[in-house]
């Protein structure tokens, strides 16, 4: 019989049954096995995702930086102890905030946690944050504002299945993580499947024949829509005025605010017709069962925050979150973006979703930490202010990055490429030499999914098992024992456990009485049939929707936020620019780091291409697939032109899983959501030119 786990990419965690088998290149059958997010389905993705196991690419023994450049193996002792010294040497010349910690979405609850526990007591730094940061962090910063709580989907996702009206915003499911299709057929077949997106995406294509409507409004402008909505949610008396009056506070802010967002303005700024502003609004009052999801398309800017936000406003005048079968929720996209978010990798975050500024929340930690809460450091960076600090005096000089590829997925990556080349010393655990551990001085290869024990958050906040299926490579170690190890080097007196299982049970004590409780949970639970939403507390149950009650805010209302587009955010193009739109392609994940390393899914997209309006492309003269210059003051990316009618004449595309010339980050900006922190990665201007080859 075959392991039970979940596929080890996107946050769908679809789940699938493992067989080893009695071929040394493909130790490892795949099947999709039968699971309410995927119902046995799986994406390319997943179906491949056995391939890296065996894959020559594999890193098998730790790897240092020789004098003359290159990268020699070596012993895992020999590697640890030169990791140790050298740290230690770092952080009495510069201080413990000199030694920084980049985590990944992509970890077990586990590592997370125990990370986070590594950075602050081991290497007592407050110098750590994670790739989340790129991800959810606008949507998280919106949720608790709103909620006073953030998890992705605060129902489970099969409430969609019923849905008669579903309102999509910047979100490509039907590429992303395909099996979610399935859950919006119910909606589609009422006609009520609505995607906003600049782009006509497959998941645009769903609303084809009649069974919705696709609007694609100017890149940056979203905000500026969904006050629209509201306007006319409230212009023509279709809020839900009991459920605002019982439910809310805010609203009378909220009401002036948009009183100025009229259809025909909106339709002025985003491109989307006024009528069609009134229709989306009207049908989302219309009642039967509605939800608004969000996704990056909308979040991932310098007003994302804002634009989450608006998002949850148009939601609670309709009276949505917490009525059955309706909500409004936003779609994880990282394997463990949910848990991850949860354990203590934010940099102003400790166990169980607390704040570490929170005397309480402190006190809580070192008691289970066996620590003085003084010991634990206060809030560190924010991920781009952490990258940008790399190798300055006062800045971090030693980074460790666990489960993340800084140099393709960081905004403007080639400011961060320059930073980590100042760094003293760059240690990077990963299982592949992604472009990131090329650059490194010390290199940790790490197990994969099927070769590990642990847990994950889903993007309903389920917690689901990963369970180990066959034995690692010789020369790889899982992270808990690298945290260990070093901890153990570096004379820390904490425990760093390295069974994955018993960090659980440390990491549910931790949670316990946070906002994302773990401590019902534990290994027996995830292997029966309970299906274990946080909160879950100690002999309770699990939480699979939240609000039903009340929201999280003491007391008890959701707040409706009054926001505003801020001059200058999103600059419209000049004549001779053009609006860069970044996403993702079916075949890739994330960096690309390991999908790339797949020979179907590399085949399928070796490279990436930029994506032109004919029209466009004719005024500058570019016909499809010639070779063409994308470009801004931050840099430039060299690709292949595609021309589509698919996309915006005022806009290009770019995938964002390629690295070097093909970095897509290469042109997006370090400028952030003032409250999140989020970059901006989903409007910057460019330039594209056709390229003449020497
Ligand atoms: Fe499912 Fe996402 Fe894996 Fe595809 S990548 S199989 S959608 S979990």
């Amino acid at each position: 019989m075959g392991a039970g786990t979940h596929c080890p990419y996107c946050a769908l965690q679809c789940a699938m049954t493992l067989t080893a088998t009695d071929d040394a290149t493909a130790p490892i059958a795949v099947a999709g096995r039968d699971f309410p997010t995927n119902r046995g389905g799986l994406c390319k993705k997943g179906w491949t995702s056995a391939e890296l196991l065996a894959a020559p690419s594999r890193l098998t023994a730790p790897l240092v930086r020789e004098p003359d450049g290159s990268l020699r193996e070596t012993t895992w002792d020999a590697a640890l102890d030169l990791v140790a010294e050298r740290l230690r040497g770092i952080r009495s010349e510069h201080g413990a905030d000199a030694v920084g910690v980049f985590g990944g979405g992509g970890l077990t609850n586990e590592k997370a946690y125990l990370l986070g526990k590594f950075a602050r007591l081991a290497l007592g730094t407050s110098r750590i944050d994670y790739n989340g940061r790129y991800c959810m962090s606008s949507a998280a910063a919106a949720g608790n504002r709103a909620f006073g709580v953030d998890r992705g989907l605060p129902f489970p996702l099969a409430d969609l299945d019923d849905g008669t009206t579903i309102l999509l915003l910047g979100t490509n499911v039907a590429e992303t993580m395909p099996p979610f299709i399935g859950h919006l057929a119910g909606a589609q077949a009422a006609g009520g499947l609505i995607v906003v997106d600049p782009r006509r995406t497959a998941t645009a294509r769903l609303t084809d024949d009649g069974q919705g409507l696709h609007v694609q409004p100017a890149p940056g402008t979203d905000l500026m829509l969904l006050l629209g909505l509201a306007h006319v949610v409230i212009a023509e008396r279709l809020v839900d005025e009991d459920y605002v009056a019982a439910r809310t506070s805010g609203f009378a802010a909220l009401r002036r605010s948009v009183a100025q967002w009229w259809p025909e303005r909106v339709q002025s700024v985003t491109g989307v017709p006024a009528a069609t502003v009134r229709a989306i609004a009207r049908r989302l009052a219309a009642g039967g069962r509605t939800f608004i999801l969000t996704g990056r398309g909308v979040e991932q800017h310098v007003d994302g925050t804002d634009t989450a936000t608006a998002a949850i406003n148009l939601a609670l005048l309709l009276g949505l979150p917490g009525r059955p079968g309706s909500g409004y929720g936003t779609l994880t996209g990282q394997g463990n973006g949910q848990g991850g978010r949860e354990h203590g990798q934010k940099c102003d975050q400790l166990p169980g979703y607390r704040k570490i500024t929170d005397p309480a929340a402190r006190a809580h930690v070192a008691r289970v930490w066996g620590v003085d809460a003084a010991e634990i450091p206060g809030p560190g960076l924010p991920a781009i202010e952490l990258l940008g600090s790399l190798g300055r005096p006062d800045g971090v000089r030693a980074l460790l990055v666990h489960g993340s590829n800084l140099v393709v997925s960081s905004p403007n990556v080639a400011d961060v490429r320059r930073g980590i080349e100042r760094l003293d010393l760059l240690v990077v655990c990963d299982f592949v030499l992604s472009e990131t551990a090329a650059l490194a001085d010390v290199v940790l290869p790490v197990l994969q999914w099927a070769e590990e024990e642990g847990t994950m958050t889903n993007l309903e906040g389920r917690v689901i098992r990963r369970r180990r299926a066959l034995a690692p490579p010789a020369g790889a170690r899982d992270e808990l024992w690298i945290l260990h190890e070093l901890a153990r080097r570096l004379g820390s007196a904490a425990r760093f456990d390295t069974d994955a299982e018993t960090v659980f049970e440390e990491l549910r004590l931790a949670s316990e009485g946070g906002i994302a409780d773990y401590s019902g949970i534990d290994y027996a639970l995830l292997d029966s049939d309970v299906e274990a939403y946080w909160p879950f507390p100690r002999g309770g149950a699990g939480t699979p929707r939240l609000f039903a009650e009340r929201f999280h805010h003491d007391d008890g209302l959701a707040r409706l936020v009054a926001v505003a587009p801020r001059a200058g955010a999103h600059p419209a193009p000049s004549s001779d620019e053009v609006t860069l739109v970044t996403g993702r392609l079916l075949e890739h994940y994330q960096s690309g780091a390991q999908t790339r390393r797949v020979p179907e899914l590399l085949d399928a997209q070796p490279e990436a291409r930029a994506a032109i309006h004919p029209a466009t492309a004719a005024r500058l003269g570019i016909a499809d697939d010639e070779p063409v210059e994308v470009a801004n003051g931050r840099g430039t990316v060299r690709c292949r032109a595609r021309l589509t009618t698919d996309i915006r004449t005022d806009a290009v595309f770019l995938p964002f899983h390629y690295g070097d010339e093909q970095a897509a980050n290469l042109l997006t900006s370090d400028a952030v959501d003032p409250i999140s922190s989020m970059p901006e990665f989903k409007a910057n201007l460019v330039r594209v030119t056709r390229l003449v080859e020497a």
